[in-house]
């Protein structure tokens, strides 16, 4: 048996474990899975570059049946009460937390990535359903004192049919990031995750419906996303899309929607400033920067990638770095050990290859990492490039691999400054022993998300987004579940002779 036909065969095996009888990835409508009738796409394993399978991408007719699924399973999942959807989304849950392994296995065969990470990933996700859950009950609208003899009072509804477009980095996590809000506040779903990873999004829609949700209520499409868009928009179903991924493609997804005037949430890419001072616990930000940077890869869209350092303690904190970095152990994601996988694909891989030559180019110093080739697969072991200047390309525009661009600074004005000095505002952190500066950075750094000595952190009970190009919208928390609802206001008339019939408007 030769190494193409054993991987085919694991992943395979891993898929089975949810729909026994596929043979590869079709799309999970109306609670079947169906074969593509699209072009065809070829998946290949990132760890040696060779093929893994082959599979149709969707077709249109096939989008347009999984928006007609969703919006039956929305309205049988509406007509329950509140309080048994939320048990339906803590059985979710659960559900996850028993298949836990069998979905890390199938994502880290199918994604590249190290089997530990998706473990918890996993886990994360069965978080995502209980959280949500717990809200599906308690999300209520206002009474509003009005000036006349009305009793007026607001409800938050479903948007009814979201279209969410998710991409490769963390395939099952930001499945159920988003499918979790939009299920708690009684959506139905049509999920478009990366053409190069369907399989874990497949799988969860399997488990929401084993779990006890409508069948319908979720549907995943397998294949590329302007498919999915150029069929599901002219359906006039679509009330709202979410998309996760690059910039350029959030561009042309949000002026397809505004086309059909949808709306949209945009979870784009990011360039993100790591800011270490002088008085720092440099041992502490030296491991937050490797963490920052390395784990995934770099494949984060909040990674620290630009690593701004105070310039007395610059040379210290590279040298601490470099030993560190060459520690983290690279290598095949099915080892319980390895630390950092691929890069999930060729395409990606090139990339990354690429913004690396391009930095060298323009003066950048190699401290760590190659700037060969190594071996076969779409390994790339942790870069760190010094001498970076905020102008270079490799400081302006996202990697999303393990590189990261080591760029000194004077003072806290200048650090300041050069973490502005960006087209993306995704996320960013601040490293001091000074509670003062650290407010005073936290409070000016154009970013969504925010850590002081620390980075990385997020929660499903905390809001996530972009400022400037790195998107709009909010994911997590309850600014989630506003994103996934409209407002209606209701008026009553309560006064025994109405003095006006007619409003204002
Ligand atoms: P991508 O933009 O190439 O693709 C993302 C998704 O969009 C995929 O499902 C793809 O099939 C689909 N798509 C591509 N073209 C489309 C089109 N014309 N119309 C509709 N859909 C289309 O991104 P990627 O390479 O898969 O992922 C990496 C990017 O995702 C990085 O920029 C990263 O920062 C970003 N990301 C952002 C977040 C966040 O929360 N802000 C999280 C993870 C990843």
């Amino acid at each position: 048996m030769n190494a193409v036909t054993s991987m085919q065969q694991a992943i395979l095996q891993a898929f089975q474990v949810f729909f026994p009888e596929a043979q590869g990835p079709g799309s999970l409508v109306d609670g079947g899975l169906q074969a593509g009738t699209g072009a065809e796409i070829v998946l290949r394993n990132a760890v040696n570059g060779e093929e893994t399978l082959r599979y149709a991408d969707m077709g249109a007719d096939t989008v347009q049946a999984a928006v007609a699924a969703a919006k039956q399973g929305q309205q049988a999942w509406w007509a329950l009460s509140h309080a048994q959807r939320g048990r339906i989304m803590n059985a979710i849950g659960q559900r996850v937390r028993d298949h836990a392994e069998s979905l890390a296995r199938l994502e880290s065969l199918t994604s590249g990535k190290p089997i530990r990470d998706c473990r918890g990933e996993v886990q994360r996700v069965a978080e995502m359903f209980e959280y949500y859950a717990g809200w599906a009950d308690k999300l209520h609208g206002e009474v509003i004192p009005v000036p006349s003899g009305h009793f007026n009072y607001t409800r938050r509804e479903p948007i009814g049919v979201v279209l969410q477009i998710t991409p490769w980095n963390a395939p099952i996590f930001t499945a159920g990031w988003q499918i979790a809000p939009a299920i708690a506040t009684g959506n139905g779903v049509v999920l478009k995750p990366s053409e190069l990873t369907p399989f874990s999004s497949l799988a969860l829609g399997a488990i929401i419906e084993q779990a006890g949700a409508p069948r319908g209520l979720v549907n995943v499409l397998a294949g590329h996303g302007q498919v999915a868009m150029e069929a599901a928009l002219p359906t006039g179903d679509v009330g709202k899309v979410v998309f996760v991924g690059s910039v350029p493609t959030g561009a042309r997804i949000a002026a397809a929607a505004a086309s059909h005037l949808v709306p949209c949430v945009l979870e784009l890419g990011g360039k993100s400033a790591n800011i270490v001072f002088e008085d720092a616990d440099l041992d502490r930000a030296c491991l937050g920067a490797q963490a920052a940077i390395f784990s995934g890869a770099g494949q984060s869209c909040v990674s620290g990638s630009r690593l701004l350092v105070q310039r007395s303690v610059h040379d210290a904190l590279v040298e601490k770095l470099v030993k560190g970095a060459a520690k983290l152990k690279v290598g095949d994601p099915q080892d319980d050990s390895t630390e950092i996988g691929p890069i999930c694909n060729e395409r990606q891989f090139a990339h990354v290859r690429r913004c690396v030559d391009e930095a060298l180019a323009e003066g950048a110093q190699l401290a760590l990492g190659s700037a060969q080739a190594g071996g076969p697969g779409f390994f790339v072991s942790p870069t760190i490039l010094t001498g970076v200047r905020n102008d270079m390309s490799v400081a302006q525009n996202e990697v999303f691999g393990p590189v990261v661009a080591v760029i000194p600074f004077d003072t806290e004005a200048e650090a300041i400054s050069i973490a502005n000095d960006s087209r993306f505002g995704l996320a960013g952190a601040v490293w001091t022993r000074d509670v003062g500066r650290a407010h005073r950075v936290a409070a000016q750094v154009q970013a969504g998300t925010f850590w002081v000595n620390g980075y990385k952190t997020i929660n499903v009970a905390s809001p996530f987004g972009g400022y400037k190009q790195s998107g709009y919208g909010r994911s997590s928390g309850l600014d989630a579940l506003r994103e996934y609802t409209q407002v209606k206001s209701v008026w009553v008339e309560t006064a025994a002779e109405p003095a006006a019939p007619f409003g204002y408007l």
